[in-house]
């Protein structure tokens, strides 16, 4: 019989680390061809490195509208001043090749996929604290003091939602949580069968 992806949510505040998780899950040598990432819609403008249809496919606000009215979405939502979203029909595309679609978003956006898709696995990623939380979205230095207040404030909220998740992740040291993760992928996707 056909083995059947599974669908990976991770969320988390930002600054908890989640992304460089994320990253390095899809570079990990032990999962090589098990996971693979759905790369979001957002109308969010273009960080330094970034690189249109490996991060993130960029576009403009109208686009964006447009996209969501002809149901390109599997979910989308506003997070912080811009707009993202899950396209469907990659999603569906690796879940159909057999492999685990691996997704990196929002508590809300976790939440609509979770009813859409009740079979997914969620993950969240903790930061030991929101004082470490602070710290490091102030040590990030990518976003002005306003953006970090309403970063934070976003933070204490999403915070209220790990308990929606399957798992929770603290992310005190990378190289533990990293270790965390790999575990909860590798055994969930060896337990394929009673999905
Ligand atoms: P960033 O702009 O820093 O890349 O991402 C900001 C937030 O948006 C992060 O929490 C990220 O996980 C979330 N995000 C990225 N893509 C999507 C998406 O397609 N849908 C939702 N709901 N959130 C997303």
């Amino acid at each position: 019989m056909r083995k059947k992806g599974k669908v990976f949510i991770i969320s988390g505040p930002s600054g908890s680390g989640k992304t460089t998780l994320y990253k390095r899950l899809l570079k990990d040598k032990g999962l090589k061809g098990q996971i693979v990432k759905s790369i979001s819609v957002t109308t969010r403008p273009k960080r330094e490195g970034e690189r249109h249809g490996r991060d993130y496919f960029f576009v403009s606000p109208k686009m964006f509208v447009y996209k969501k009215r002809a149901g390109h979405f599997l979910e989308n939502m506003k997070v912080f001043d811009n707009y993202y979203g899950t396209p469907l029909k990659a999603v569906k595309d690796i879940l159909k090749s057999g492999k685990n679609v691996l997704l990196c978003i929002d508590v809300k956006g976790a939440k609509v996929v979770a009813r859409k898709i009740p079979q997914s696995i969620k993950i969240f990623v903790k930061p030991p604290s929101l004082a470490e939380l602070k710290k490091r979205l102030i040590q990030r230095g990518s976003e002005d003091a306003k953006t970090v207040s309403l970063r934070l404030k976003t933070a204490k909220d999403e915070m209220k939602e790990a308990g929606f998740y399957e798992y929770n992740v603290i992310n005190d040291r990378i190289e533990r949580a990293y270790r965390a993760l790999v575990k909860i992928i590798k055994n969930e996707i060896n337990q394929r069968g009673k999905g």
